[in-house]
């Protein structure tokens, strides 16, 4: 049996087992595509916890890094959370600590503490809400005028967000450095080779790459701008796992990965074979302390309320 059969056969066995087991999948779109095709949804950080909340599966793996099944189980308190791949994770979420927050709300009382939903449960729990790339603007354009906003831990996404609003945010000094890579050279090297090309990036990247970009977006507006624009050239500034659902959309379309680089090796950490593990041995359960849970929910329920 070739390695294709062998996928084919996994996959089938993880279809038949998630329906015995009431198990409801949920991934990324930056998970490899043969993840994608067993899952019961695909979709960006955002889409995945209304998924999570609204399941009505009693069981919910989550194939995504590990601040992805925290929100799940946060948010989901009634039901089992199972990550396949407890050690995938991200750097940047793990750049920020609980304790950096605290220390900042000490100095700067009146500030809001705006926290990109890639962060540990514990910063979500002394946050004042909750973002993601797909509601950051609206969610900032609904705070106070008058109140100043320290935006942690993503630079770029806070950078970017403050271009849009024409207003000033404080932001915490780490990147995504998956994102990070693309360069505003390089969008203009293949914007050169390609002309006809639309460029489409993820705010994660840097600024001076947006600014030269036709679109930047979450991968769910990503993913939309490729199916509802006529243009036939994409020139793409996210992670590469994006491609997979891009063309089951829209075989036709010619896709150019911004950076070769643009492949997160925790999100691909992931495979069929430990899929089927987590669902065979329904583990691992992923669950976060009920003091810090009872704070953060008040963070993601605030972006849930603000982004409606
Ligand atoms: S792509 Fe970047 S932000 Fe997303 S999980 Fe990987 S390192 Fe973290």
């Amino acid at each position: 049996m070739n390695n294709s059969q062998k996928d084919q056969q996994m996959k089938e066995e993880i279809i038949k087992k998630k329906q015995e087991k009431d198990i409801f999948i949920i991934a990324h779109y930056y998970q490899r595509g043969e993840i994608q095709d067993v899952a019961d949804f695909v979709g960006d950080s955002y889409a995945m916890a209304l998924a999570a909340r609204d399941s009505q599966s009693k069981n919910i793996l989550v194939a995504g890094v590990d601040f992805m099944a925290e929100t799940a189980a946060i948010l989901c308190p009634d039901k089992t959370i199972l990550s396949p791949e407890p050690a995938a994770t991200c750097p940047m979420a793990n750049s920020i600590t609980a304790e950096h927050i605290r220390q900042y709300r000490e100095l700067h009382p009146d500030t809001l503490v705006v926290t990109y939903v890639n962060t540990p449960a514990e910063v979500k729990a002394v946050s004042d809400v909750c973002v993601t790339s797909s509601n950051a603007e609206k969610i900032i354009r609904a705070l106070p005028s008058d109140k100043n906003i320290y935006f942690v831990p993503d630079q770029n996404l806070a950078r970017n967000i403050a271009r849009g609003l024409d207003r000033e945010i404080e932001a915490f000094d780490s990147s995504c450095p998956i994102h990070a890579v693309v360069s505003r050279d390089e969008i203009i090297k293949l914007k050169a080779l390609h002309p006809e090309a639309l460029v489409l990036v993820h705010p994660e990247c840097d600024p001076e790459v947006v600014h030269l970009a036709d679109y930047a977006g979450s991968t769910a507006g990503i993913l939309k701008k490729v199916v509802e624009t006529d243009a036939k050239a994409f020139i793409i500034g996210t992670e590469s796992g994006i491609f997979h659902a891009i063309r089951q959309q829209c075989p036709d379309k010619q896709l150019i990965l911004a950076s070769e680089a643009l492949l997160c090796p925790n999100m691909k950490s992931i495979t069929l074979h430990k899929i089927l593990y987590s669902i065979d041995n329904m583990e691992t359960v992923i669950t976060v302390p009920q003091d810090i849970a009872c704070q953060a929910v008040v963070a993601l329920e605030k972006m849930i309320e603000l982004a409606s």
